[in-house]
């Protein structure tokens, strides 16, 4: 069988994201201030956030915002990135499904996450800023924001999570080929990580600690802000140009995707594919379904509480109305770092609630199979955290060989694992485990909030 992949020419690139905030039937609930309880609003935010940023966080009104040209032209670089018919994985499982999956690996870094990183270096350059700082847990959003600093002419200063930082040296070099400065969280150049060290002298970090950090060098910092690389929504608007993309090319395939699916850590993957096909849900009747696949030690969409939650362990970020495990929660340490946080973004979170999209979650080992599996059949090897993806989709067409049905599938490869090798050398010596969580854990944790 011939190769099917879809491009998009330069003149048929996106031109503006989709934002889905302003035609959600439900809108989300306003953040609140982590002192007062107060609702906030787009100003409260500027001190930590670039402005413009933080006004994308909170329009509810414009479904269109534009793509800054000098966005777009670096979009240029990379994208349209291809639409490929599995055929090598439909094949290897026998499905009568039609598998297509958006490959998002081909970008510089290797994953999504360069798709906003450039749009808030960006939007950082256009407002005086001259620093930006960040935190980062397995170091993809730390690399793809060290990359977009140097594009833009920004010094990046990047807190990464101790226990990778020494476990992940690969991650931390490119952030340095990039010209980033990256200090091991808790460090003691902050007040926040001076108060932990003293406390607890070998603490091995954690994106907690790593946010408040960043938070605190934004904070006490002129010209220097901070930039998140999930679960906000101005995040997940920037990543919409993914399905923007994927809606076309499913087009010039001749077909249009009765289930959508891709990973979720804070969810920005996952609603930037689904968004923009979630829209004809609402607008045309399509009945298309969409399946977030997340980690069985880390379920806070299947099995977490809607709540008003912290995105960080300090409890120094805004309340946010969110399904969450508790800002407390501490994920087994699998080797999908991209998906081990707590929370959910608050967009997310509303249509979950409102039963617009579903939740799959997957054990470790299951998703290893499958990635190694689609990295047999397709020739690429997938992101740890993209194997939760693959999973689902696996299970979804083995439905479709015991009913005949030739459902079409459509999934985000978010990144690929060629600097994630040691998980897969784990997997094949046989040293993975999965780590499940009893219901009577997760309820202890949920308890609490
Ligand atoms: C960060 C990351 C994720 C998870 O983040 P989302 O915001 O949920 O998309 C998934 N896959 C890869 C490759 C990542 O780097």
């Amino acid at each position: 069988m011939k190769q099917k992949r879809f491009f998009l020419s330069e003149a048929e690139l996106p031109k503006q994201w989709y934002n889905i905030q302003a035609e959600m039937p439900t809108k989300p609930m306003p953040m609140k201030h982590p002192q007062t309880g107060e609702v906030m609003s787009a100003e409260d935010l500027y001190p930590i956030f670039c402005e413009e940023c933080a006004r994308q966080e909170m329009n509810m009104q414009d479904a269109w915002i534009d793509i800054p040209e000098k966005v777009r032209e670096m979009y240029t670089y990379y994208r349209s990135t291809p639409l490929v018919r599995a055929y090598g994985l439909e094949e290897a499982l026998g499905t009568p499904a039609h598998i297509y999956f958006k490959n998002e690996s081909v970008s510089p870094i290797g994953s999504h996450k360069l798709n906003s990183a450039l749009a808030q270096a960006y939007y950082c350059k256009q407002e005086g800023v001259t620093n930006i700082t960040t935190e980062t847990g397995a170091g993809q959003w730390g690399t793809a924001l060290s990359y977009a600093a140097k594009i833009f002419g920004l010094e990046a200063a990047v807190y990464q999570v101790k226990i990778t930082y020494e476990q992940k040296p690969y991650r931390r070099s490119a952030m340095q080929v990039f010209g980033a400065q990256v200090t091991a969280s808790p460090s003691m150049s902050t007040r926040a990580g001076k108060d932990i060290l003293t406390k607890t002298p070998n603490h091995q970090g954690s994106l907690g600690t790593a946010i408040s950090e960043a938070v605190e060098l934004a904070r006490m910092t002129p010209n220097c802000k901070y930039t998140l690389g999930s679960v906000m929504s101005h995040v997940t608007l920037h990543q919409t140009v993914i399905g923007l993309e994927a809606e076309k090319q499913m087009e010039m395939a001749g077909e249009y995707p009765d289930m959508v699916i891709a990973c979720f850590g804070g969810g920005s993957n996952f609603g930037g594919l689904a968004f923009p096909f979630m829209r004809h849900n609402f607008k045309d009747g399509k009945k298309t379904r969409f399946i977030a696949a997340e980690p069985s030690s880390c379920p806070k969409l299947s099995k977490g509480k809607f709540v008003y939650d912290f995105g960080d362990e300090a409890g120094y970020t805004p309340l946010m109305p969110m399904f969450s495990l508790g800002h407390k929660f501490a994920p087994a340490n699998i080797h999908a770092g991209g998906l081990r946080y707590h929370g959910a973004g608050v967009v997310v979170s509303q249509l979950l609630k409102d039963g617009f999209m579903e939740a799959m979650d997957i054990p470790q080992l299951e998703s290893f199979d499958a990635g190694m599996l689609f990295a047999r059949a397709e020739g690429i090897i997938p992101a740890p955290e993209s194997c939760h993806a693959i999973a689902a989709t696996i299970r979804e067409a083995k439905k479709c060989i015991e009913t005949g049905e030739e459902k079409v599938i459509l999934f985000n490869l978010s990144g690929h694992g060629l600097i994630d090798m040691p998980s897969y050398d784990q997997y094949i010596s046989g040293n993975l485990h999965d780590y499940n969580l009893s219901d009577e854990d997760v309820e202890k944790c949920v308890a609490k909030l």
